[in-house]
């Protein structure tokens, strides 16, 4: 699967698409509601059949005539976007993670609406896409390579209108490559430490911009709410807002291509970030690591590279990565060096937990393929493995399916196939939304 997203140009019939998107959204909260008043009545769910059936009814009363103006394919994707949304509330609750069900939305806040196969025609020479009746042009950075699958027409905060295009792309066979492995640990002060002496600084993109960020809410709120100076004001911090998660993202392509290129197997910690954020708050998030590390798996497979993630209970940085003592007074995080009281080996906190994490990985990946006699092996760590040469694993049998909805995981040497939304791990539950380039297959 490939996303594909380009910026329509400005112009005065984008206000059509304005006005779709809050006809999905209109539709979005009558459906919540209708959702609320079944369930209240009669204790069940409404199937989505059921629900598309009824909009469609709907439609042609006069009341609901304005519906008719959206595709129907976008009415019936909002439809299942709810039914997802109620889905993935109840395996939450099974599994009692903490949730809730869909929610009334602000119809101004509502972004996108989702076509499938009909209501809309590409004109890739002329760099045109037809949305319904209308026509409209976009900036086309690239050509689109594979069928089409479905086409999204989002706003952001700004007022810009993008859309995503979804494409069946094959996944290229890519070798594995030989060369170097490396650990990295992710940290605060240090974006990425490796245990080669690699490391990686990432700026502060929050602090370049809080300057700005800062005036301009005090601009906001200096206005009268609702006037057209307030509405002006709003639109110029979400600017600043939009160049900031611009930097961040540019900053993580570039990171994660070089990496890709330099090393053939790359080991990280399985983090999670909920937890971190709620211990050190607003840095985790900017910084982006969960993001960081979706655009490096998809690298990854783009180029050949392994990773390969060593379970979040591992010690990294308890254990010393020379004799393997296991020091558990090394909680305070203020301590960046320390001496082994077992070995005496000196060492940086972070590169000694970088060390530990490409020891793990590298037994890890023994384990997911035929053992080579006289290796090393540390006590068994569970954790997972993403390979890029998956089809070739198969090679007994027949190439596994790719689809939107599988995603393929191998986990020592077993192909599992992993429903969308279905797997423990929320990081793996791609979406295939939001960015501009390639995803996971
Ligand atoms: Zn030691």
């Amino acid at each position: 699967m490939k996303t594909y997203r380009f910026k329509l140009y400005h112009s005065d019939h984008n206000t059509a698409l304005m006005r779709q998107i809050n006809i999905a959204g209109l539709i979005y909260n009558h459906c919540v509601a209708l959702y609320r008043r079944y369930y209240k009545l009669f204790e069940k769910y409404i199937q989505p059949y059921v629900l598309m059936k009824h909009l469609t009814k709907l439609k042609r009363t006069k009341r609901f005539a304005y519906m008719r103006r959206l595709g129907s394919q976008a009415v019936q994707d909002v439809v299942q976007r709810i039914d997802r949304a109620y889905n993935l509330f109840w395996t939450n609750l099974k599994r009692g993670v903490k949730s809730s069900p869909p929610k009334f939305r602000k119809v101004k806040k509502y972004k996108s609406f989702t076509l499938k196969q009909a209501g809309w025609a590409l004109d890739e020479s002329c760099g045109r896409i037809r949305l319904g009746k209308k026509w409209y042009g976009y900036f086309q950075s690239r050509k689109i390579d594979g069928r089409v699958k479905t086409v999204t027409v989002k706003r952001d905060a700004v007022g810009d209108i993008y859309i995503y295009i979804v494409c069946d792309a094959h996944p290229a066979q890519v070798e594995a490559r030989t060369g170097k492995s490396v650990g990295f640990d992710f940290g605060l002060k240090r974006f990425l430490t490796g245990s080669d002496g690699n490391e990686i600084v990432s700026p502060d993109f929050f602090m370049q911009n809080v300057k700005r960020i800062r005036t301009k809410c005090r601009n906001i709120s200096r206005k009268k709410e609702g006037s057209n100076k307030h509405e002006r004001a709003r639109l110029e911090l979400a600017c600043v807002y939009r160049k900031l998660a611009n930097q961040r993202q540019d900053f993580h392509f570039k990171l994660a291509r070089r990496l890709c290129e330099e090393y053939a197997v790359i080991c990280l910690e399985d983090l999670n970030i909920k937890a971190m954020a709620h211990l050190w708050g607003r840095k985790i998030h900017s910084l982006g690591f969960s993001e960081f590390i979706e655009i490096l798996q998809h690298k990854a497979i783009e180029l050949g590279t392994q990773i390969i993630f060593v379970d979040m209970y591992y010690p990294s940085s308890q254990l010393c990565s020379v004799c393997g003592y296991k020091n558990e007074n090394v909680k305070d995080l203020r301590i960046r060096e320390r001496e082994c009281p077992h070995c005496g080996t000196h060492h940086d906190r972070d590169r000694n937990a970088a060390k530990n994490i490409l020891m793990a990985g590298a037994s890890l990946r023994r384990a997911s393929r035929p053992a080579i006699s006289g290796d090393m092996v540390r006590p068994e760590q569970s954790g997972s493995v993403v390979d890029a040469r998956i089809p070739r694993i198969t090679a007994a049998g027949s190439m596994p399916k790719y689809s939107a909805k599988n995603q393929i995981h191998s986990l020592g040497g077993k192909i599992l196939y992993v429903q969308r939304g279905q797997h423990d791990n929320p990081r793996k539950n791609f979406c295939t939304h939001a960015w501009s380039v390639n995803r996971l297959p």
